[in-house]
């Protein structure tokens, strides 16, 4: 099952991502994961990223699509992924679609997560991330049953770096600008579905789901 999770910053593609990761026994492929763990390692690539990122600009399309093309390579992609944070503009999706055209494994399903505008500075500035497991929650919204520490897995929680509030209003409008255009991409190629991604979590975890199994 080859899919994309598509929407803005902060509209649940990580938090859906790990979820149906484990339903579906396929893996997460978060690009900004990969990126943050190049800069947790002070690689030459994450040097590279890191100025970006902190800017909440895109890093360059080459780095991304050669981090995607190694990612897909490895074993535990072959019956399928769930990108999350890949394509994030046209060039991106185009070269995609040509790696996977190669292979005769185009993309099957590409589900955009709808949230309103007003709802994602709020879901961002609150996220927490237990560095553990990954599993992730909003001290407004979803705070975990002891502060500071994962329900799941006991792990301390932390602030990602670029979620601080000017960071943030650059990544929204990154969104609007480069990555909202692939609505219509996807709409194109007749794979695109859109679920409304606010509410209950397990209910949108539900509906995307839903989607996957028709794929
Ligand atoms: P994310 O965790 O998906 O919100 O990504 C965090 C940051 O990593 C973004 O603000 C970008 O700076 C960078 N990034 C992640 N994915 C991509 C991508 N596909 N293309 C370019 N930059 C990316």
């Amino acid at each position: 099952m080859r899919t994309v999770l598509l929407g803005a910053p902060g509209s649940g593609k990580g938090t859906q991502g790990v979820v149906l990761s484990k339903k579906f026994n396929i893996p997460q492929i978060s690009t900004g994961d990969l990126l943050r763990a190049a800069v947790k390692a002070g690689s030459e690539l994450g040097k590279q990223a890191k100025s970006a990122m902190d800017a909440g600009a895109l890093v360059s399309d080459d780095i991304v699509i050669g981090l995607i093309r190694e990612r897909l390579s490895e074993e535990d992609a072959l019956n399928g992924y769930i990108l999350d944070g890949f394509p994030r503009n046209i060039p991106q999706a185009e070269a995609l679609d040509s790696m996977l055209d190669q292979l005769g494994q185009p993309l099957q399903g590409v589900v955009l997560l709808n949230v309103p505008f007003e709802e994602l500075m709020q879901r961002l500035t609150g996220r927490r991330t237990c560095k553990d497991c990954g599993a992730i929650y909003n001290v407004h919204l979803s705070p975990p049953k002891k502060a500071d520490h994962c329900d799941s897995c006991g792990g301390d929680l932390f602030q990602r770096e670029d979620d601080n509030e000017e960071t943030i209003g650059n990544r929204l409008k990154v969104y609007e600008e480069q990555t909202a255009p692939l609505i219509g991409y996807y709409k194109n190629q007749h794979i695109l579905h859109t679920i409304q991604g606010t509410g209950d979590v397990d209910e949108i975890t539900s509906a995307v789901g839903a989607v996957f199994d028709t794929i």
